[in-house]
């Protein structure tokens, strides 16, 4: 199942270079996503991470896709951790790094019981890590544990997963 979703991400994958900004080398997923073969794939790859999650949550904006199809697949809830300035008060807030600059990503502050919860936390492509890292302390100020975090492709050269906390890392392929 895991060399299935691998070989298909491999062969499906767009590669774009200089793209947002010159010197970034932009894996697209949308055509692995269309894929039906591609998408049932990835997604049984990266529910198999974490079988007892009792939430998924995908970061902004391709993560939502792939935290609804594994929340669907494990029987759970799906939660959207979404860009600064998306969700109406009150809210949590991370600032994290970019290359320039700064983001922030947010989630509800109330109407979501958070507390003891044991979240799989998901987004597509895991580059230099702060956008994960920063969802996943999200969680913890809330009370939350982040019992896994998984992505469909890691660019291992830009060391992402060096800054992830003590929780387990998945990528269902690792260049
Ligand atoms: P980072 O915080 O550096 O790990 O960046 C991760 C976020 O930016 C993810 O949400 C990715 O969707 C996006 N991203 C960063 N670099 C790339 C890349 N080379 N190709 C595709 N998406 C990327």
């Amino acid at each position: 199942r895991t060399t299935k979703a691998a070989e298909l991400v491999e062969r499906l994958t767009r590669w774009r270079d200089d793209f947002p900004t010159p010197g970034v080398r932009f894996a697209d997923l949308t055509p692995v996503f269309a894929d039906p073969e591609g998408f049932r794939a990835v997604i049984d790859c990266l529910a198999a991470c974490a079988p007892d999650a009792d939430l998924v949550a995908g970061v902004d904006a391709r993560g939502f896709l792939l935290g609804a199809g594994v929340a669907a697949t494990l029987g759970t809830g799906v939660l959207a951790v979404r860009k600064a300035g998306k969700l109406p008060p009150p809210v949590l807030t991370r600032e994290y790094s970019l290359e320039y600059g700064t983001a922030a990503l947010e989630i509800p502050g109330d109407g979501v019981d958070l507390a003891g919860r044991r979240v799989l936390l998901l987004d597509d492509v895991l580059a230099t890590g702060g956008t994960l890292a920063a969802a996943a302390e999200l969680f913890r100020a809330a009370g939350a544990e982040v019992v896994s975090a998984a992505v469909v492709l890691e660019l291992s050269f830009l060391e992402g997963r060096s800054r992830q906390g003590d929780y387990p890392l998945t990528s269902v392929v690792r260049i």
